[in-house]
């Protein structure tokens, strides 16, 4: 009788620690395990349905906006002034030209770039500190967050770093990103939702991410356009990482001492 006890003894504290052990895990998941959604280059086609599913599922993110296109894109003033509307939506800056995609001659010139980014907040109606995003790269620059660009070399790195320190302080908050759905150069995107979803919880798993367990995932609004089954992607995203466990972040929360 003593050995069954025991063995039950021993199957019960199995139990409980199983138990203990998933109740832990189920705890940490949800705080640990956080997306931040950014959206950059709008307004462009795309942006319509972006608003239009984060409402409907609303959700927090960050829409790093070009002011040309707000001057140049069909009702760009219109899908601005929707998406600074929206109090789950950061409208930052994203610069006024995007560099005209020439990222080395751009970052050439630093007082250009500080100037190229100062004008941007005048068309986006934007006060410091504000949250932005350098055009073409993938630069932190935060009070408690510093990170380079690994994707281009020392030598170009030594001519670009003052333009990051000088845009930061001339009243930026810089995000870069740790993940990317990406595009094709029509903007449709690459990988299916699945295939997307799959990354993710990869990452999640065996990743490291600027900041422990929070991930900057870069999308862009051309990407969402009806053609490419825009909203019924980035819905099904949304949803399905909610059902996986995973929060959503402000990225005004993102680092300590951010607005
Ligand atoms: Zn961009």
């Amino acid at each position: 009788m003593g050995g069954l006890n025991s063995l039950w003894n021993a199957v019960f504290r199995w139990l409980l620690a199983g138990f203990f052990l998933t109740a832990c895990a189920i705890g940490a998941s949800a705080a640990d395990r956080t997306i931040y959604l950014t959206f950059d280059d709008g307004p462009l086609p795309g942006t319509k349905n972006v608003l239009s599913v984060l409402s409907k599922e609303n959700v927090p993110a960050a829409m790093f906006m070009v002011g040309l296109h707000v001057e140049t894109i069909p009702a760009g003033r219109d899908l601005l002034a929707e998406a600074k509307a929206m109090p789950l939506v950061t409208v930052g800056n994203h610069s006024y030209t995007h560099a005209n995609n020439r990222y080395r001659q751009y970052y050439s010139n630093t007082q250009a770039v500080v100037a190229d980014m100062l004008h941007a907040n005048q068309v986006l109606g934007l006060t410091p500190m504000v949250n932005a995003r350098l055009p073409g790269r993938d630069v932190f620059r935060l009070p408690t967050v510093s990170r380079e660009d690994l994707s281009i070399n020392v030598a170009q790195w030594e001519r670009e770093w003052l333009d990051y320190e000088l845009v930061a302080e001339a009243g930026f908050y810089l995000y870069g990103w740790d993940f990317e759905w990406v595009h094709s150069n029509d903007g449709k995107p690459v990988q299916s939702v699945d295939h997307l979803i799959n990354e993710i919880d990869h990452l999640f798993q065996y990743g490291r991410f600027t900041q422990p367990g929070k991930m900057i995932l870069l999308m862009h609004d051309e990407m969402f356009q009806d053609q490419f089954n825009g909203q019924e992607n980035l819905q099904a995203l949304i949803r399905t990482l909610r059902q996986r466990g995973y929060a959503f972040g402000d990225i005004r929360t993102y680092a300590p001492s951010n607005p």
